[in-house]
């Protein structure tokens, strides 16, 4: 993790916010590498939710919400983790996650066994940030920040029904921020503040939701191979009795396996029909679907897909991170897969005289036009190689003294460092087809 982490500053992937502040704790940003890369992220999440399915509508609800919402859902009640503070060294951890928690004391040991360690009892801490609307500070005015985006779906249900053709079953697919005033956050951009959700929630006939579950679970999970995730660190956890939410018929996360351990990246849960219920309860207003074929009224159960656009970049990166020995020197690749890679092609002219710059800025130019693209014409072709390996870039494309007299460019590939010669005119649709 240390060395993803210092490439990801170093080749402006992530860096740390507000950063010549000293920081600030558990947020990011994304540079212009790791922009390009969550963009990929969502747009391919987008087309496999949205733009490929006939089924599934876009919406992009507001950040702020009314406060009942948040009674509705239960956040306001439930919400919570579990606290502990250390009264020695006023470190703070989740009472349910101790075991993976580090006490900042040294040597390193975990909370509560060094002998100076005082832990208080677990106090619930609510994870939802709070602000107020409007000039006066007072609790009438108090309003969150969104901790998830599914809320923004289930009271807009109504809405969208009404203004798409969709008949049940059918599903909601949002992407937006969401924050969490997290106890323990870390492992960089794995469990952050501030972070971005790509949730669908799919509205069912009740007795249907289960097999609903089943295709979603198969899609999402074949959503993530489509990326380019090793199907190998990839796996199923099922919620058990205790870890169930209350409301849940059933929940299964898909972890992958981190240098730090498998974690969740995606959870996919069939909700009954808690969430349309309650918001029927808290609003007055019906919810009800009217299933005109059957001639019957029902509250429609949900399946929901939840990941984080976050996560999801960061276990590209971590997947695709290795280092190789190539002729003696140490070669640091980002094997993404091209079509989430954040530079397509790069174009580097060999040398900077002959014509080759010109050359080499015009097909720059052509090429830019279709995919992000970077040149480069400085230090020698192999260092150039070496730079696109870290930024994970599949195409180099080469413009050398054949070029001048037949048309080709070499292009190598990163990650066998094949070259092969493309002539200028097919270099679009070559590369194209590769991502
Ligand atoms: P965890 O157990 O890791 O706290 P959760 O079960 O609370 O996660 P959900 O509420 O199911 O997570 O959120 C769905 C998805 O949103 C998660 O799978 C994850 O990808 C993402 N997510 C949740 N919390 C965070 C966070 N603090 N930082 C980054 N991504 C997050």
């Amino acid at each position: 993790m240390d060395k993803l982490v210092s490439l990801c500053k170093r080749r402006g992937f992530v860096f740390q916010s507000s950063e010549i502040y000293g920081g600030l704790g558990s947020v990011w940003d994304y540079g212009p590498l790791g922009v390009e890369l969550k963009k990929n992220v969502k747009d391919r999440w987008w087309r496999a939710m949205v733009h490929e399915r006939d089924d599934i509508e876009g919406l992009d609800a507001a950040i702020l919400m009314h406060p009942r919402v948040w009674e509705a859902s239960g956040h306001v009640a439930g919400f919570t983790d579990p606290l502990v503070d250390c009264k020695t060294c006023k470190a703070r951890f989740r009472a349910d996650k101790l075991q993976d928690a580090q006490c900042p004391q040294k040597p390193s040991k975990k909370p509560g066994e060094h002998s100076t360690c005082e832990l208080t009892e677990p106090r619930l801490f609510n994870l939802m940030f709070k602000t107020f609307m409007g000039p006066v500070e007072e609790q009438a005015a108090v309003i969150f920040m969104r901790p998830e985006t599914a809320q923004g779906i289930y009271v807009n249900y109504q809405n969208v029904l009404n203004a798409s053709r969709q008949k049940v079953p059918f599903g909601i697919a949002q992407i937006g921020k969401a924050f969490r005033n997290e106890i323990t956050p870390g492992n960089f951009i794995f469990r952050t503040r501030e972070f971005e959700q790509m949730e669908m929630q799919f509205f069912v006939k009740p007795g249907t939701d289960g097999e609903w579950f089943e295709r979603w679970r198969e899609q999402r999970m074949a959503w993530h191979h489509s990326i380019g995730l090793a199907p190998a660190r990839l796996r199923w956890h099922a919620h058990g009795p205790g870890e169930l939410a209350h409301y849940a018929r059933a929940a299964y996360d898909i972890e992958y396996e981190f240098p730090f351990g498998w974690n969740e990246i995606e959870g996919i849960h069939n909700r009954g029909d808690f969430d349309l219920g309650r918001h029927q309860e808290y609003s007055g207003k019906k919810l009800e679907y009217f299933d005109q074929a059957a001639n019957e009224r029902y509250l429609p159960n949900i399946v929901e897909t939840s990941a984080g656009a976050d996560r999801v970049t960061l276990t590209l990166l971590v997947d695709a991170y290795r280092e190789e020995e190539v002729e003696g020197e140490t070669r640091v690749v980002l094997g993404f897969h091209p079509g989430v890679a954040p530079i397509k092609a790069a174009v580097l002219p060999l040398v900077k005289k002959d014509g080759m710059p010109e050359r080499a800025d015009r097909i720059f130019h052509a090429l830019k036009k279709q995919f992000p693209c970077f040149y480069d014409d400085s230090g020698a072709i192999g260092r150039r190689y070496r730079r696109m390996d870290e930024a994970g870039t599949p195409f180099c494309c080469t413009v050398d003294g054949q070029t001048l007299e037949d048309g080709t460019v070499t292009v190598r590939e990163r990650d066998a460092m094949t070259q092969v010669r493309v002539g200028e005119a097919n270099l679009v649709e070559w590369i194209r087809e590769r991502l």
